[in-house]
C-alpha cells in the first residue's frame, strides 16, 4: 500500500475539453496548517482559528456546487472517504463514495470530469454530458 507523507492533500478536478476548474479540495490532517495559510489575510486567518478544532480534519471545499470558504471541520471517517476520492485513479464511483458535492462533475458513463459548461446539452436545457449522458 502507497504510504501518503503530505502533511495535506489537494485535490484539484479540471473538465476534460477545456481544462476549465471544476473543482478543487483540500484535506488538511489534525493540527496542521492548509497549504493556502500563507495566502489568506488577517481575517480569513482568524476565522480559521476561530472555527477549527485542532483534533480534527478540516476540509476546504471551491466548486460550482458547493464552496465553503476556509473550511469545515470532518470527522475522521468523512476524511477516510475522502482520502480514497483522492487517490488514483479518480474514477466516478471513488467520487461518488466520497459524496462530493455535484459528484465534482463526473459522468458516471464516460468516467471523465467535465465543467459546467460541457454539462449543458445542445439544446442548453437539459443536463448532459457531450456525449448526451445524463447524470
Ligand atoms: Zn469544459
Ligand atoms: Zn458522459
Amino acid at each position: 500500500m502507497r504510504q501518503l507523507p503530505a502533511l495535506w492533500i489537494a485535490l484539484h478536478i479540471t473538465c476534460v475539453i477545456c481544462g476549465a476548474q471544476v473543482a478543487h479540495l483540500e484535506l488538511v490532517a489534525p493540527g496542521r496548517l492548509p497549504a493556502r495559510w500563507a495566502r489568506w489575510n488577517a481575517a480569513v486567518r482568524r476565522l480559521y482559528t476561530q472555527c477549527r478544532d485542532p483534533a480534527q480534519w478540516w476540509l476546504i471545499v471551491e466548486s460550482e456546487h458547493y464552496t465553503n470558504g476556509s473550511g469545515e471541520n470532518i470527522t475522521a471517517e468523512h476524511a477516510a472517504q475522502m482520502r480514497d476520492a483522492f487517490a488514483y485513479p479518480r474514477r466516478h464511483t471513488r467520487v461518488r463514495n466520497a459524496a462530493l458535492p455535484g459528484d465534482a462533475g463526473f459522468c458516471p458513463h464516460c468516467d471523465v470530469p467535465y465543467c459546467p459548461r460541457h454539462w449543458t446539452g445542445p439544446s442548453g436545457q437539459e443536463r448532459t454530458c457531450p456525449l448526451g449522458h445524463t447524470p
